[in-house]
């Protein structure tokens, strides 16, 4: 007994000291993966330095209708606050006739100035690739062909989107609207969202809505609280959805103000868009702890984004960094072929080597599903390594996350 004790005790060794091993690999390359969290007090330094420019305060730091209004817009400011050399201020210039682009001075703080490939400086500068692509389509989800009532967008049995805005905080490089965004700044009026409301009245299977946009939470506190009271009242809308990229480019907009107005209409999910680990800073922190102090449940949508986020050391960082924050990995979106975006879309190898990457060595938790978005609006349709070799009558062959191949029995 003692002997077959012992030998379990080894056996237990041996096995964790292979696992060990396993985590190495990562652990040497987390070094080099910059963290928002972790550079917070650098950040704080940046910070003060923004603020000397604008010759602002800690408080208006702290306001997004500040942040709005000082947002970078022109080169000339940029180059004040991230040195670029002429060719890059022609570049930037010729892209902005094109595409418009605007950071806020939180997000534009977030950038390392000194490496030209910075993860947060390639999804708001503009770059030439931009114009030089002529492979992407402006609309590949069809989105137009989806459209039963006005702001509706309907892709499924039983829940449905209302673009309630076109304005973002931000213009992402990257973005897969970009049809509709940073070209003409509307929210949508009034009474197209009331008859979006009465489409949702009239049709007793939507139980799930999405107010998206462009950014849900640029518009004003009173509209909000307008949707999501109408919302509320529809008896078979269980639960209500909100689509917003704040949390990562302009953070100071969850106000205590905005967070009484969410604990009002439970259940409420926040669905935001971190692309990678430098996102997740401090203010990111306060923000979702406020939002989590009213009740609401929040999830990630990443964007796999070719030089962003296309290294399964970067994904498994972000999705670490993330569940720190109480922010719950999601959905990682393979990115779409959208007109002026091509140079970003990584190949379908990569994401699935990411998922291989994540699964056994991490946290379940830490493992959003990777999708890739059937074009012509044809639904989200998930990707996953393939973990199940054979199935007939009497089993499954299985290959484990470390390539182990398992018989299972098939239990008919
Ligand atoms: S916040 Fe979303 S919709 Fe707005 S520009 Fe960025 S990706 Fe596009």
């Amino acid at each position: 007994m003692a002997t077959e004790k012992s030998n379990a005790r080894q056996a237990s060794l041996d096995r964790a000291s292979e696992l060990k091993k396993r985590a190495e690999s990562y652990l040497k390359n987390r070094a080099n993966i910059p963290s928002g969290l972790e550079l917070a007090s650098h950040l704080e330094k940046k910070r003060e330095k923004y603020l000397d420019f604008f010759q602002g305060t800690q408080d208006q730091w702290e306001d997004w209708h500040w942040q709005l209004r000082n947002r970078i817009t022109d080169t000339e400011t940029l180059n004040s606050l991230i040195p670029l050399t002429p060719e890059q201020r022609e570049d930037i210039e010729k892209v902005g006739k094109e595409y418009r682009w605007a950071v806020s001075p939180y997000y534009l703080s977030l950038i390392d100035e000194n490496d030209p490939q910075d993860p947060i400086l390639l999804q708001s500068i503009p770059s030439v690739d931009e114009i030089l692509d002529t492979v992407g389509e402006a609309d590949p989800m069809g989105e137009e062909f989806t459209n039963p009532a006005p702001c509706i967008t309907r892709r499924y049995p039983d829940r449905l989107i209302i673009n309630v805005t076109n304005l973002c905080a931000m213009y992402c490089r990257h973005c897969q609207r970009r049809r509709n965004i940073g070209e003409v700044d509307q929210h949508q009026t009034k009474a197209n969202i009331e008859a979006a409301l009465d489409y949702i009245r009239a049709n007793p299977e939507i139980r799930d809505v999405l107010i998206t946009g462009g950014d849900a939470l640029l518009l004003s506190d009173q509209m909000i609280d307008w949707i999501l009271g109408e919302l509320h009242k529809i008896e078979h809308v269980e639960i209500k959805r909100i689509g917003t990229r704040t949390p990562v480019t302009l953070p100071m907009r969850i106000t205590d103000e905005l967070c009484a107005i969410f604990e009002k209409y439970p259940p409420l999910y926040i669905n935001t868009q971190f692309n990678h680990p430098m996102e997740v800073t401090e203010e990111a922190k306060k923000a979702a702890d406020r939002l989590i102090k009213a009740g609401v449940m929040l999830g990630n949508q990443a964007v796999l984004l070719k030089g962003i986020n296309d290294d399964p050391d970067v994904m498994k960082r972000l999705n670490h960094e993330l569940l720190k924050i109480r922010i719950r990995p999601y959905y990682i979106f393979h990115a779409k072929n959208v007109q002026g975006t091509s140079h970003f879309i990584p190949s379908i190898e990569d994401g699935l080597k990411i998922m291989e990457n994540l699964r056994g060595y991490t946290s379940g938790m830490a493992i959003p599903t990777y999708i890739i978005n059937a074009p012509g609006g044809k639904g989200k349709t998930p990707i996953l390594p393939e973990y199940l070799v054979s199935l007939n009558e009497d089993e499954a062959v299985l290959r484990t996350w470390e390539g182990n191949i398992i018989h299972y029995p098939n239990k008919k």
